[in-house]
C-alpha cells in the first residue's frame, strides 16, 4: 500500500529511511529527535555537525548508524503560530523536500513522524491531514514507494475532532438501526402469522422495500421469506452459463466506463501496481475485502454498486461491523478520499483500505 498510517516507534522501523523532526541546528533535541539520536548512537550527531544546520521547510540526509534504517532524513517543521504564518506551506515543504531526497537516494520505503505536531504545537489532526495530502500528491508521480505515517500517541488526536465525533454518532445510529430492524422483523413475523397473510406479493413487496435500506448480512431471515416457494433449481450447465462477471472483469469494465487509466485507479485506491497487475491478469483473482472496497472508492461507486462489486469478491457490508458502517458513512456523503477514510478507520482501530 503506497501510504500506510501505523502506530509505532519510528526508531524501530525497518525501512530505507526514517524522517526526523529536527530543529534548525540539527544538533539534536527532545521528542522524536532525541529518540532517533539515542537509538542511532553518537556518530549520527558527528555527521549532523558537519551539515551546517537546516532551514525550516528543508531537509538533509545522513546515514542511519545503529538504527535499523539506512538513512535518516532530517527536516525542520514550522512552529505553530495560529495558522496564519505560512505554517501549512512550510509543513508541506518538509514532506516534499524529504521525499525528494528519498527518491534521490533510491529509497523504496520511508517513514515519517507527524512533523511539528509535538513541541512545535501544530494541531495533530491538521498535521496528519497535511502529511497525507502532501504525500499522496507526491506519490501520484512516483511508482513503487511505500510511505509510512507513524503515529506515536494516537489517543491525543482522535476522537476529539469533529469528523470523528460525527462518525461516532453515525455508527451509534446504525447499531441502533440494526437493533431496531431485528425487532421490527420479529414484529412483522408475528403479524404475518397472526393474520395468516402468507401471500407472496405481500412478502416480496416488504422485502424489496427493506432491501433498499438494509445490508446483505441481515441475520434475521423472516419465517415468511422462508415459506416462499423456491424457483426451479438451475442445472449445473445453466448455472455455469449464468456465472456473473468476476470481480476483476467488473473492475476493468468500470475503469473503462469512468474513462480512467489503470494507474489513476490503483493510485486513487492506494493499491500498488504489482497487486493491480495480478488482479488484471487473473480473471478469478479474489482480493481481500479492504482491497475490493478500495477499488469501489477509487471508482466512486454509489452504495448499491459498491455492494455489487463486493459481492463479486464474496463480501458484503453489514451494519454489525464498525468498519462497514464507516465505509457507508463516507460513500453516503460522496466523500471518496481514501486517505480521509483511512484516517477515520485508523481512529476507530479498523483495518485500513488498500493492499
Ligand atoms: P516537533 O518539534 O516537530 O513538534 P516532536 O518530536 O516534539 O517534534 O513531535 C513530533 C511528533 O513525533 C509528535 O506527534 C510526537 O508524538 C511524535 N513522536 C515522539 N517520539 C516518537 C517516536 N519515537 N516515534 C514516532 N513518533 C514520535
Amino acid at each position: 500500500m503506497p501510504i500506510q498510517i501505523v502506530r509505532a516507534d519510528i526508531t524501530k522501523m525497518k525501512v530505507d529511511a526514517i524522517v526526523n523532526a529536527a530543529n534548525e541546528t540539527l544538533l539534536g533535541g527532545g521528542g522524536v529527535d532525541g529518540a532517533i539520536h539515542n537509538a542511532a548512537g553518537p556518530r549520527l550527531l558527528e555527521e549532523c555537525r558537519k551539515l551546517g544546520g537546516c532551514r525550516t521547510g528543508e531537509a538533509k540526509i545522513t546515514k542511519g548508524y545503529k538504527l535499523p534504517c539506512r538513512y535518516v532524513i532530517h527536516t525542520v517543521g514550522p512552529v505553530w503560530q495560529g495558522g496564519g504564518h505560512g505554517e501549512r506551506e512550510l509543513l508541506e515543504s518538509c514532506y516534499k523536500s524529504s521525499l525528494m531526497l528519498a527518491v534521490k537516494y533510491r529509497c523504496k520505503t520511508v517513514a515519517f513522524p507527524l512533523i511539528s505536531s509535538g513541541v512545535y504545537g501544530y494541531p495533530k489532526d491538521r498535521a496528519l491531514r497535511v502529511a497525507i495530502d502532501t504525500i499522496s500528491a507526491f506519490l501520484l508521480d512516483i511508482d513503487e514507494m511505500t510511505v509510512y505515517v507513524v503515529i506515536f500517541d494516537k489517543a491525543s488526536y482522535t476522537i476529539g475532532e469533529k469528523l470523528f465525533s460525527d462518525i461516532k454518532s453515525y455508527i451509534d445510529d446504525r447499531y441502533a438501526d440494526e437493533h431496531y430492524d431485528a425487532s421490527s422483523v420479529r414484529m412483522r413475523q408475528y403479524e404475518v402469522m397472526r393474520d395468516g397473510r402468507f401471500n407472496v406479493e405481500n412478502i416480496n413487496a416488504k422485502r424489496d422495500k427493506k432491501a433498499d435500506t438494509q445490508s446483505f448480512a441481515d441475520p434475521m431471515p423472516t419465517m415468511a421469506a422462508q415459506s416462499v416457494p423456491l424457483a426451479k433449481p438451475l442445472s449445473l450447465d445453466e448455472a455455469v452459463k449464468q456465472l456473473d462477471e468476476s470481480f476483476s472483469e467488473m473492475l476493468l469494465r468500470k475503469i473503462d466506463e469512468r474513462g480512467m487509466t489503470d494507474a489513476q485507479c490503483y493510485k486513487k485506491a492506494n493499491i500498488d501496481r504489482k497487486l493491480f497487475s495480478k488482479i488484471r491478469s487473473d480473471k478469478h483473482y479474489r482480493p481481500s475485502k479492504t482491497t475490493a472496497i478500495a477499488f469501489a472508492i477509487a471508482l466512486e461507486l454509489p452504495l448499491d454498486e459498491t455492494r455489487d462489486m463486493l459481492m463479486k469478491a464474496g463480501y458484503a457490508l453489514s451494519h454489525s461491523s464498525k468498519f462497514d458502517i464507516i465505509i457507508e458513512y463516507f460513500i453516503e456523503r460522496g466523500n471518496y478520499n481514501i486517505f480521509e477514510i483511512n484516517e477515520a478507520l485508523f481512529a476507530f482501530d479498523q483495518s485500513l483500505l488498500g493492499a
